[in-house]
């Protein structure tokens, strides 16, 4: 019987627990190669944004600011507040939607390449974790070995600089809501002024430094709900880190000479270097994050035994079957689709956001109040919007649809001025019962911008006693 080598995974569990179901600590090999540099030059492009961003200011405007409780959000300094949430739900379905496109396309790339998870580990917390306690199998030894001088030390300074990373990167996170500049003078005051932030920063700095520093590929095999999707957006058109079967297998078994065996010389450089502890082998797996770092040591090894690269690579399971890429399929199409349709959505709703909008809503309380034998009072809430740039808007009210003579607008100021995001206007109206038929009579609320000329009519009804 051929004997198992030590980096053989067990054919039933994950490669991260052991027989007894506790979780085996992964210490993934070091890979050099032209993905792993694209990837560092990117890992870092986003490290760089995710920073500077927030220091970003335009004429004194934060360039990204989601202020919740104000419930302004500025985006390259342009303005959305609470009642642009159609806005605002067409920019987080365009996100999940083009997330799913590219998923469908290109698989998994946002879990490889620019989820917030993979790039700091990748590019921040494993760089400290080999700064200070040495290469993987140097490190699997620390953590194999019992507590001493040299473990104690090595461990402490390592959680100590994780924990400096895990303050700055939630502070940075905070600034994009309380503002960078406000931060600044938050952080100098003692934090019993600001508790509520100071609870926050100290939430997001625990979940940061538990997840990066010690959960890891643990989230992502069991906890990220993305991962759980993927067999519902991608298929056999959708690029992957495959292994190519027909090129590799039969893989090679101790004694065997070259020709007789595959490609694949079966030597555990792809296990040894994978994340979440697979073989990728055994086909597309759920655990798989598309890191390419198997790709990289594969190809390191085809190199070495002159072999052409691309054993495993990115393609598609249609194409490594010999079907061809087929990259227009229904499913995509239909991903395009509904992305156009949200692209309008979105640009609909900026325009029609432009200016004044207005909402009629009735009074609070009773829905009339009878002011004589032949008078009735009705009350109006009137709800004016405006987003983008704030400007003062001179506003007038009137009323179509009732004589002039049997009706009276009752208002402080008309016209008036509009200067804020947001203004509740009462306007009181004063009418002849005459002009009821049932008890109600339907007008229109002529609301005029003066400074644009803009015209917003909006439907209504007078209601008073029925006879
Ligand atoms: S690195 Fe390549 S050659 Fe080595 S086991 Fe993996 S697939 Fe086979
Ligand atoms: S199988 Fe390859 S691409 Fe997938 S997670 Fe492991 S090393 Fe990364």
């Amino acid at each position: 019987m051929t004997k198992k080598s030590q980096f053989e995974l067990h054919d039933s569990r994950l490669g991260t627990t052991d027989d007894h179901g506790h979780r085996v600590f992964l210490f993934p090999e070091e890979v050099k190669g032209i993905w792993r540099s694209r990837r560092k030059v990117f890992y870092w492009f986003l490290i760089i944004i995710y920073l500077v961003l927030p220091w970003i200011y335009i004429n004194g405007e934060q360039l990204i600011l989601l202020n919740i409780p104000a419930r302004e959000f500025s985006f390259f300094t342009y303005k959305f507040y609470a009642h642009n949430a159609p806005i605002l739900i067409f920019i987080i379905l365009g996100f999940l939607f083009f997330i799913g496109f590219i998923t469908s396309i290109f698989g998994r790339v946002w879990c490889g390449w620019a989820c917030p998870q993979t790039v700091f580990i990748d590019a921040l917390f494993l760089r400290i974790e080999a700064l200070v306690e040495g290469k993987p199998r140097q490190r699997k030894k620390l953590q194999e070995a019992p507590w001493n001088r040299e473990k104690i030390v090595k461990k402490t300074i390592k959680w100590i600089l994780f924990l400096v990373l895990s303050l700055h990167i939630s502070h940075t996170f905070l600034g994009y809501f309380v503002g960078t500049h406000n931060l600044i003078g938050i952080s100098l005051q003692n934090p019993s002024e600001n508790f509520t932030l100071f609870t926050i920063m100290l939430i997001i700095t625990g979940i940061i430094i538990a997840d990066f520093g010690w959960f890891r590929e643990q989230f992502c095999i069991i906890a990220c709900p993305y991962g759980r999707m993927q067999s519902v957006i991608m298929d056999e058109n959708s690029m992957a880190i495959l292994y190519d079967e027909k090129r590799g297998e039969p893989r090679r078994q101790p004694g065997q000479k070259p020709s007789e065996h595959g490609d694949c010389i079966n030597c555990y450089a792809c296990v040894k270097a994978c994340p979440t502890g697979i073989d990728i082998r055994r086909g597309v797996q759920l655990e798989c994050i598309a890191c390419t770092n198997c790709i990289d040591a594969c190809d390191d090894i085809m190199v070495k035994t002159n072999r052409p690269k691309g054993l495993i690579r990115y393609d598609t399971q249609s194409n490594i079957e010999g079907r061809g890429r087929h990259i227009f399929s229904f499913r995509n199409i239909a991903y395009l689709i509904v992305l156009i349709g949200l692209l309008i959505g979105f640009i609909f709703s900026v325009s029609m956001s432009q200016g004044i909008t207005t909402t009629v809503l009735r009074g609070p309380g009773t829905p009339f109040r009878v002011q004589s034998d032949t008078k009735t009072l009705n009350h109006f809430q009137i709800v004016l919007e405006q987003s983008g740039d704030i400007k003062t808007h001179n506003v007038k009210f009137a009323i179509e649809g009732v004589d002039k003579e049997n009706y009276e607008i009752k208002m402080q100021r008309n016209p008036f001025e509009f200067t804020t995001t947001h203004k509740r206007q009462n306007v009181f109206i004063v009418f002849n019962n005459s002009i009821l038929e049932k008890g109600s009579r339907k007008f229109t609320f002529i609301i005029t911008d003066l400074d644009t000329n803009k015209v917003i009519k909006k439907e209504a009804v007078l209601v008073g006693p029925t006879k």
